[in-house]
């Protein structure tokens, strides 16, 4: 079935559920056996109501490990991404930081992009030396050679990176991971099982914030991670004993989400070249951040590996504006809002002047972020253009 197709019908069968088009929201702690034989089958992993059929021995016995609302959902990424399990987290960064905790122990190293998404830097850098975890933030426009250690365990990646948007060179860091026996992770919340399938090029673990594109409207958090093989038995194992799971509700509302999702991407990426180009031509805007355009630094690398580009990028202006003037310029906008996340129908924009620090050198002005969502091209051209008038 051709990907578009596949997007309306994953995960889904009436016939499970008494005809309906849609799969039930269960409400419901606790699973009913007919017999205590039955339950025990269940716990060891062959219930008489797997819904998953994927082969893979699950503890069903109980819904801390998933409603089958949670299971409809996570078959249909599976699904989307056409090879591997997928697992729900109750948010993306609850994906990456468990995956942290998993593939390290105390007294390994780990290497996390410094362009990467700011709550996992946050993350790495306060606990992961309590565990005894080292972390290394690596340039992922360099070789990560030199960045091996004997006790390296992991390598995250997230292409682009958040708020300066380069691409990894995917090929160089599994050729390198797999010489040394390194597990790789990539957050590919920004392009979708659309645009970039990371198992297919060699990656581990695939991770997402269902937050963001995928459930697509702003109206649940939650996160998922697809892997295969012993990578995902692995995973499954923590999540079982953790007691990591999701709400059925979100889980409805994420796969309903999925439906739509071919089109909210298509109509994304048109609007956001436009704003891209619009931008890239106003005087007050030094650089556009977009691996889409052609005066990317990667956008090379970006066509090798993507088959298109989301709508989330950022604009380094003509130079550094205090936060009220940056404040001046965001506040009255009549379509964008003031808002953190991305990936929903609402255009959103944020000045972003914590990650300085990795600015390259030519990077002088302020950083704004802006997540194009499904207004008119139009409005949201007018609406930057007097923002940026104001500033
Ligand atoms: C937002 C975001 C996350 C975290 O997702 P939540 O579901 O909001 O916790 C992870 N990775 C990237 C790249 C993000 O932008």
């Amino acid at each position: 079935m051709k990907q578009k197709s596949l997007l309306v019908k994953a995960g889904r069968n009436f016939k499970n559920y008494n005809g309906s088009m849609n799969p039930p929201v269960y409400h419901s702690s606790t699973i009913l056996f007919p017999t205590y034989m039955d339950y025990l089958s269940a716990a060891n992993g062959n219930s008489i109501y797997d819904v998953t059929h994927d082969g893979i021995t699950r503890d069903y016995s109980y819904n801390s490990v998933g409603s089958p609302t949670l299971h409809y959902f996570a078959n249909a990424l599976a699904e989307i991404e056409g090879r591997g399990h997928a697992l729900i987290y109750p948010s993306g960064l609850c994906a990456l930081t468990f995956t942290i905790l998993i593939f390290s122990k105390s007294g390994s190293h780990v290497l996390i992009q410094d362009n990467s998404y700011y709550r996992l830097k946050r993350f790495a850098k306060n606990e992961c030396p309590k565990r005894g975890i080292d972390v290394t933030f690596y340039d992922p426009t360099q070789s990560i050679a030199r960045l091996i250690r004997d006790n390296t365990s992991l390598i995250m990646i997230e292409t682009p990176g958040s708020v300066t948007f380069e691409i990894s060179d995917i090929e160089h860091i599994v050729k390198i991971a797999k010489m040394h026996n390194i597990i790789t992770v990539c957050d590919n919340s920004w392009s979708t099982p659309l645009l970039f399938k990371p198992l297919n090029h060699g990656i581990d673990v695939a991770l997402y914030s269902v937050t963001k594109y995928l459930s697509g409207h702003s109206d649940l958090l939650m996160g998922a991670i697809i892997a295969e093989g012993d990578t995902f038995n692995l995973m499954y194992e923590n999540h079982k004993y953790y007691g990591i799971t999701a709400q059925s509700y979100d889980c409805y509302l994420a796969h309903r989400g999925l439906r739509t999702l071919y089109i909210r991407m298509t109509q994304h990426q048109k609007t956001a070249m436009q704003l891209a180009k619009f931008l890239e031509t106003h005087h007050k805007v030094n650089r556009v951040l977009y691996p889409a355009l052609t005066s990317h630094p990667q956008h090379e690398l970006w066509k090798k590996y993507f088959k298109g580009a989301s709508s989330v990028f950022s604009i380094i202006l003509d130079r550094q504006y205090s936060d009220e003037e940056l404040s001046n310029m965001v506040d009255h906008m009549k379509v964008f809002a003031i808002g953190a996340s991305w990936g929903g129908c609402d255009s959103l924009i944020l000045p972003l002047t914590y990650e300085r620090s990795i600015m390259k050198p030519d990077h002088v002005g302020s950083c704004i972020r802006i997540s194009c969502g499904l207004e008119d091209p139009v409005d949201l051209i007018e609406d930057l253009n007097t923002a940026l008038t104001r500033i």
